[in-house]
């Protein structure tokens, strides 16, 4: 069994074309859905209208997985991030002094819901998948096994075709269809401060929204007396820390598993 983890990015979108061009031999492309209220709204809505009818009529399957939990309720990053009462911080949350936190974020509704989708489709340690990734030759530094689940076996289909994610864009550009925005949760803390800029500019609601993301993780510490934390390296409250953007700036590579922002 050989399938794609589909981020909805670039990287991702790129191994699409190619396995419609028979480049690779991947036919399953699995998009972990981490919420309709988490996920980048640009990525669903690209997914929905343009990765999806591209991927049928070509001979390609597109699933949108999500999390399930063992009671059959569908969850969402969010909603474990705005759960009343609770105190765990999933994301990569920045402390005091910038460090990211540890996260369980991309493992439980990434890592997880890909797994369970493939153990259901008979993947054992003795028969694992071959999942492939979309990291590129300039990010190689982000192909990492560590993440590996016994019934996976982690492939890396750019990095065999020795492309760069500055080759994809014309890979779907000459196919006829739109690029693809960056990909990952809208609130990450791995954005860069360029990515808040933007979101800020040109999308003030969920900027106002992540404020409220930051102070809601930030109270139940306060009231134990322990250190905020922040959803910037800054140190300082995202409303503080950042500024709206001048001008269009790329986005950090911030993830470095390759399940996210692909
Ligand atoms: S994009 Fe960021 S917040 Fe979302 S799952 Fe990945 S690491 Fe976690």
């Amino acid at each position: 069994m050989k399938a794609i983890s589909f981020g909805g990015g670039v990287q991702s979108m790129g191994l699409m074309v190619l396995a419609a061009q028979r480049e690779i031999p991947h036919r399953t492309f699995l998009f972990a859905n981490v919420g309709a209220d988490s996920e980048d709204p640009r990525t669903l809505d690209y997914v929905e209208r343009v990765a999806a009818p591209y991927a049928q009529p070509n001979g390609l399957d597109l699933h949108v997985l999500d999390r399930i939990t063992r009671s059959g309720r569908r969850e969402t990053l969010w909603g474990r991030l705005m759960r009343p009462g609770s105190r765990s911080l999933p994301i990569p949350v920045r402390m005091s002094n910038g460090a990211p936190g540890t996260r369980s974020c991309t493992r439980d509704f990434k890592i997880a819901v890909t797994g369970r989708w493939l153990r259901e489709l008979g993947a054992r340690p003795g028969t694992p998948a071959e999942v492939g990734i979309g990291i590129s030759l300039d990010e190689i530094m982000r192909a990492s096994n560590r993440h590996v689940e016994p019934h996976e076996r982690i492939s890396y289909p750019l990095l065999d075709l020795r492309m760069r994610r500055a080759d994809c864009p014309s890979v779907i550009a000459d196919e006829g269809l739109e690029l693809p925005s960056k990909s990952a949760c809208w609130f990450c803390p791995l954005k860069s401060r360029a990515g808040w800029a933007e979101l800020l500019r040109d999308r003030p609601v969920l900027f106002e929204r992540a404020c409220e993301l930051e102070e809601t993780l930030t109270a139940p510490r306060a009231a134990l007396d322990r250190d905020p934390v922040y959803l910037t390296r800054s140190g300082r409250p995202l409303a503080e820390a950042v500024t709206a953007a001048q001008d269009e700036l790329p986005f950090d590579v911030g993830c470095d598993s390759g399940w996210c922002m692909t």
